[in-house]
């Protein structure tokens, strides 16, 4: 029998510096281990993001930049965005010296990182000839992007890949209202989800891009720009691929689980994800309003939810689906798994991720899913 537990009003609104990070160290199932997906996104922006770094040189009137990469995790993902920047900057008219600063939240596993940081320097010392290599200086940032970071007009540019999907909090508007979770037995919003959790969800977006949008606009110095990486989606009607149902099956695999008497319904019906996979419409009418930045560029494109797929192929070769369920299991759970503990405990994980593979491979079977990715490339208003 599993204990009782009576929930608490308000107890959903979960702020992510308490408890998301990605899996740490360089295990089986770290972030390190499995974030090709992301590492692909960072290949597909490599030109706009020379572009960025071109433009804001033009405008510099010093030879120092500063750079900054937010909720840059402990992958060697961080480290290929310094050595594209860097190469950037050995072909730029003058000598630059640049200054990076790696932004994440407390708890992400910033060890690891400056670990590798040794390895990398060898590694580009190989790969651009002597001279070239301009000198740079790498330092840590820890804390929340929904918050002040740096001084006053001190960035030039600020880059964040796969991150601004990711919500300051839990969505204040998904209270419990008279005992009764309004998210009951979701874990993110879903096609069957009451209207007023779609809702909720997207003003807690709304809310937290504008603020990321003032917040980086001061930091910024005069010339300064951003490229935003991040995960949305097309329309404002969900596709086969998007979050809805990526998270919708993580939900189903945790409904097996309270099914079999193995998980509390109680702890499902009181879990949120604090993501929110935004319409392209939506973050720009947020730029817009907001009214501080020029959109520059804007970019979208699909990327396979299997990040071994890189076939162009609507259907999958079977069978690829069962393979396919497993590769996007290990990623979801780099990305989720502090998040699934923080509510669940350890205990489920290996249990519920194996369903999870099941589930995804199943929808798979049925269509190849796609994530959607939107990338923005903006210039700080004079
Ligand atoms: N940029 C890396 C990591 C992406 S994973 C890559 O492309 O591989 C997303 C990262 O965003 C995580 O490390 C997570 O901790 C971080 N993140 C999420 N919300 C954040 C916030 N509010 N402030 C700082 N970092 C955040």
């Amino acid at each position: 029998m599993l204990p009782n537990t009576t929930i608490m009003e308000g107890e959903m609104s979960l702020k992510v510096e308490h408890a998301l990070h990605m899996v740490g160290g360089t295990g089986e199932t770290s972030y390190v281990a499995n974030s090709r997906l992301q590492e692909k996104a960072i290949h597909q922006t490599k030109s706009l993001l020379a572009i960025a770094v071109e433009e804001t040189y033009k405008a510099l009137h010093s030879d120092q930049m500063v750079v900054v990469d937010l909720g840059c995790s402990s992958g060697p993902n961080t480290l290929l965005m310094l050595s594209h920047v860097l190469s950037v900057a050995t072909k730029l008219p003058r000598r630059m010296e640049l200054q990076f600063f790696l932004n994440d939240l407390p708890g992400n596993d910033f060890n690891c990182l400056f670990q590798s940081l040794e390895g990398f320097k060898k590694r580009l010392e190989g790969e651009i000839e002597g001279d070239l290599l301009v000198p740079y200086y790498v330092a840590g940032v820890a804390g929340s992007f929904y918050g002040r970071l740096f001084p006053r007009a001190s960035v030039h540019l600020f880059h964040s890949s796969f991150c601004l999907m990711w919500l300051s909090q839990v969505p204040e508007g998904l209270k419990i209202e008279h005992g009764v979770p309004l998210n009951k037995g979701n874990i993110y919003w879903t096609e069957t989800s009451l209207a007023k959790v779609e809702k909720a969800y997207q003003e807690q977006f709304q809310k937290d891009f504008s603020t990321f949008l003032k917040l980086r606009h001061t930091e910024l110095n005069v010339g300064g720009r951003m490229v935003l990486v991040f995960v949305g989606r097309r329309k404002r009607t969900p596709g086969n691929g998007d979050f809805v149902h990526l998270y919708g099956l993580l939900g189903e695999a945790l409904n097996s689980m309270v099914l079999e008497g193995i998980i509390q319904e109680e702890k499902v019906d009181t879990f949120n994800l604090p993501i929110y996979g935004a319409s392209f419409e939506e973050v720009e009418s947020v730029i817009h309003n907001e009214g501080v930045f020029d959109l520059d560029r804007a970019e979208i494109f699909e990327s396979s939810w299997d990040p071994f797929d890189d076939s162009k192929d609507d259907i999958y070769a079977i069978p690829n689906y069962m393979r396919s369920g497993k590769n996007v299991a290990n990623y979801i759970r780099a990305v989720v798994e502090p998040l699934i503990v923080h509510q669940f405990g350890t205990v489920i994980l290996d249990d519920l991720f194996a369903r999870y593979a099941h589930l995804v491979s199943k929808h798979l079977l049925k269509k190849k899913a796609n994530h959607t990715i939107l990338v923005f490339a903006l210039k700080k208003k004079a």
